[in-house]
C-alpha cells in the first residue's frame, strides 16, 4: 500500500476529528474509522462512514421509539428470524461508505454489483499512479483442470514465477512509461518533450493494463453488502477480490455482531437444499443406501450435494 505523507496526513486529521452526536455509534468500528487497512500488493480498504448498529435492524422491524424495550437475548433472535427468513428490508437501514483501491481487473468484477453507490477516480482528470499489481509467487498458478474459471491449486514452480513476475513487471514499466510518453507529462507533472502536445489524459491512459490500481468511494446498505460478501468472500471467487471481501466481513462482525454471526450461520457457512435434495437427505437418514442414478439429480448436483454432506460421492 503507498500512500503519500500528505495522504497519512489526510487520515491522521480525520481519526484525530471529534464530533458530539446523538446518533449511535460503534465502539469498534470507530476504533479502525478512516484508517487503510492493506490489501494485495497497493491496495486498500478504508471504512470512511457509516449508519446504524444491531439496534437499527431491530428498531426498523419492529418500527419502535428506541431501544431497551427488549432484551438483547430477544433482539439476537429477531435478527437471526430476519436473516433466516429473509426478511431483508431492516438490514437495509444500516448502511457504510468504503474508501477502496484495487486493481482495474478487480474493479470489473466488483462493479457488476450494481446495488451501491460509487464514485471512481477519474483517469479523464487525473494522472493514473504508477501501481501495478504484481502477484506473489504462491498466487501464481496454472488453469484450472476442473475449474474452466478458475487457476489451479498447485502454484507454478519458483522459476517459472519469477519468469511470469519479470514479465509483468517489465510491461507494466513500459506501459507506464509509454503512457507519460503519449501525454508528454510525467507523473509529477513535468513536460518530457517542449516541441510536443500529447494526447490527453482521457486517451493515453488506453494504453494502460488492468493490473493497474483504481480507487472509488463505495456505499451500499448491510443487506446489499452482504449479498456482495456471500458471493465474493465465498470461495468460488477469484483470489485477488476475495481477499477484500474477507476484509469487509471482518468489518461487518466490528459494526453489526449480531447480524454477521446470524449471516455466517445461515448464509456463509448453511446450504440451501432443493426439493429433490431434501428428499435425498431423507431417505439417507432413513437408512437408505442411495446412488447418483438412483437420486435423480444430475451428477454435477449429486457431487455437490455429497460434498456438501462429507460423503463419498
Ligand atoms: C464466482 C463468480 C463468477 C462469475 N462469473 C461471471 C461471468 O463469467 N460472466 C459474467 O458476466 N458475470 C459473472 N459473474 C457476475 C455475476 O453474474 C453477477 O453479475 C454479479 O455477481 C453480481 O451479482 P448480483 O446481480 O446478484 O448483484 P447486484 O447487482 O448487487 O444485485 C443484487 C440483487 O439485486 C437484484 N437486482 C439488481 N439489479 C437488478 C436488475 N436490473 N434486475 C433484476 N434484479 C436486480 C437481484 O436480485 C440481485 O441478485 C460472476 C460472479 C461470481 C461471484
Amino acid at each position: 500500500m503507498t500512500l503519500n505523507a500528505l495522504q497519512e496526513a489526510q487520515i491522521q486529521q480525520q481519526q484525530a476529528n471529534k464530533f458530539s452526536t446523538k446518533r449511535p455509534s460503534v465502539d469498534s468500528l470507530e476504533a479502525i474509522l478512516f484508517q487503510a487497512i492493506p490489501m494485495l500488493d497497493h491496495g486498500f480498504i478504508r471504512v470512511v462512514d457509516y449508519m446504524g448498529n444491531d439496534d437499527a435492524i431491530v428498531q426498523a422491524a419492529r418500527v419502535s421509539y428506541g431501544t431497551g424495550t427488549k432484551k438483547v437475548s430477544q433482539d439476537a433472535g429477531l435478527i437471526r428470524y430476519l436473516l433466516r427468513h429473509r426478511h431483508t428490508t431492516p438490514f437495509e437501514m444500516c448502511e457504510i461508505k468504503f474508501h477502496l483501491k484495487m486493481p482495474i481487473f478487480v474493479a470489473r468484477q466488483w462493479i457488476r454489483h450494481r446495488t451501491a453507490n460509487v464514485n471512481e477516480y477519474s483517469a479523464r482528470y487525473s494522472v493514473m499512479d504508477n501501481e501495478f499489481y504484481i502477484p506473489s509467487p504462491q498466487e501464481l498458478a496454472a488453469q484450472s483442470t476442473k475449474n474452466h474459471q478458475g487457476r489451479g491449486e498447485e502454484p507454478l514452480s519458483q522459476e517459472e514465477a519469477q519468469e511470469v513476475i519479470d514479465i509483468l513487471k517489465t510491461d507494466s514499466a513500459q506501459c507506464y512509461q509509454h503512457y507519460e510518453q503519449l501525454m508528454n507529462t510525467t507523473n509529477e507533472g513535468n513536460i518530457i518533450d517542449p516541441n510536443k502536445k500529447g494526447i490527453a489524459r482521457e486517451l493515453a491512459r488506453m494504453n494502460l493494463p488492468v493490473n493497474i490500481y483504481t480507487q472509488w468511494y463505495w456505499k451500499i446498505d448491510l443487506h446489499n453488502l452482504l449479498h456482495f460478501l456471500h458471493l465474493r468472500a465465498d470461495s468460488h471467487a477469484q483470489y485477488e477480490i476475495r481477499v477484500y471481501a474477507q476484509a469487509m466481513l471482518d468489518i461487518v462482525k466490528q459494526w453489526t455482531p449480531i447480524a454477521y454471526q446470524a449471516f455466517m450461520d445461515y448464509r456463509a457457512n448453511g446450504i440451501e437444499l432443493s426439493e429433490q435434495g431434501l428428499a435425498i437427505v431423507k431417505r439417507m437418514i432413513a437408512g437408505q443406501k442411495l446412488s447418483q442414478e438412483e437420486s435423480g439429480l444430475g451428477k454435477r448436483e449429486w457431487n455437490e450435494l455429497m460434498a456438501t454432506l462429507d460423503l463419498a460421492s
